[in-house]
């Protein structure tokens, strides 16, 4: 007889603990979820406003190229056949994204792929001997100056609230570049969003767990310590540590989210406003990632912003001091002090900027060495 109530305390209800949880409920482990927020889900908990999802901690789109990852969230729930192509508004004119023949005409009318490629090697002939260091220099060297100050550098520096050549160049690389006439923002074999939205497929994940949430691990994390004979923690690492090492840093987002009396506002799901001047990066109308016909509708404008203990850590910076600090709180994590009790996961316990797909695919692994033992 154990003398621990559950095998795992998880300490967060987001994608990556709810995955765990499923899996370890599998396999005849006992678990306790327990979350600071008021609800499950994470950051891909939406809410329901006027019979439309809105996703309340910025716009989620699945897609993925795994097909163990795609297979494992089709047994929970459907998807529908959304295709995330936004579209940037740079000074009152539109562009396609991501960056295709459709944009290339739009920015310099040429019509062909053979006309496209000219233009841009035109374009990037300056910047073609350098070896990228940073985002500036491997966007200038990718595409060149006009595609380079219309559609990323105001866009980048807003959304990281610093130059663009003081930003990892691998951000960028996140952006494809084709030359046929497809919109289509990614280059998955799979893409969609959950019919029903995204809280279906957090509540089906967390059928017959035990969720507790408004429950903060670190107010009584030694009774939860001593309720589960292992803790699953998916939050800071930082934080899990206090900071004893220093402070990783992230970049955090405010949301403003309004219900306008109008049935379709912007024609699209998401909207980029790449220029400097205007504050928010992006306006989101949620309806459109599930094709609604509501009355009204509800739209977002995303404003990047400052990180600091009063709001959420979105993105992880992940420049060469903040890798290094990580790898620092790492040894501490596997250290014989914590490595039997405590395991760690997600996008902010790895400090790693996950699409959805990695989070499942990273909890899914650590199913295989945690349980399958
Ligand atoms: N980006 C850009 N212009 C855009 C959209 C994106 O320059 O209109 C760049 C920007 O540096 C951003 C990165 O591409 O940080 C990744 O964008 P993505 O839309 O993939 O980020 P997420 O949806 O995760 O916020």
């Amino acid at each position: 007889m154990s003398d621990f109530q559950y095998d795992y305390v998880i300490v967060g209800a987001g994608l990556f603990g709810a995955v765990f949880a499923h899996e370890a409920l599998q396999k005849g482990q006992k678990v306790l979820v327990i979350d600071k927020r008021e609800h499950s889900g994470g950051n891909i908990y939406c809410e329901n406003i006027e019979g439309i999802n809105v996703h309340k901690y910025g716009a989620h789109i699945f897609h993925t190229s795994n097909k163990e990852v795609w297979d494992y969230v089709n047994q929970f729930v459907d998807f529908n056949h959304y295709v995330n192509s936004p579209v940037a508004n740079y000074r009152g004119k539109l562009y396609n994204l991501p960056f295709n023949m459709n944009t290339f005409y739009q920015l310099w009318g040429v019509k062909t792929p053979a006309e496209a490629k000219a233009k841009i090697e035109e374009q990037r002939a300056p910047y073609r001997d350098i070896n990228p260091q940073n985002l500036e220099e491997q966007a200038l060297f990718l595409g060149g100056k006009d595609l380079y100050e219309r559609l990323i550098k105001g866009y980048t520096e807003k959304q990281w609230g610093r130059p663009a050549t003081q930003i990892p160049s691998f951000i960028i690389k996140r952006l494809p570049f084709r030359f046929t006439f497809d919109n289509n923002y990614f280059n998955d074999l799979y893409q969609g969003v959950p019919i029903g939205g995204y809280n279906s497929l957090i509540n089906a994940l967390f059928e017959g767990t035990e969720v507790r949430t408004g429950v903060n691990y670190f107010e009584e994390k030694e009774t939860f310590d001593k309720l589960g004979r292992k803790v699953l923690y998916t939050g800071k690492i930082d934080e899990f540590f206090e900071c004893q090492l220093g402070q990783l840093e992230y970049r955090s987002l405010h949301f403003e989210t309004e219900v306008l009396d109008c049935d379709n506002y912007q024609g699209n799901a998401v909207v980029n406003y790449t220029e400097k001047d205007i504050p928010f990066t992006r306006i989101i109308e949620h309806k459109h990632f599930e094709f609604g016909i509501q009355e009204k509708t509800v739209v977002t404008h995303e404003y990047p912003h400052e990180f600091s203990q009063d709001n959420e850590p979105y993105y992880p910076i992940n420049d060469e001091i903040n890798n290094a600090l990580l790898i620092r709180y790492k040894e501490m994590a596997l250290s014989a002090s914590y490595r039997d009790k405590f395991v760690f996961g997600g996008r902010l316990a790895d400090y790693k900027y996950y699409d959805m797909d990695d989070t499942i695919e990273a909890a899914l692994s650590l199913t295989k060495t945690e349980l399958d033992k």
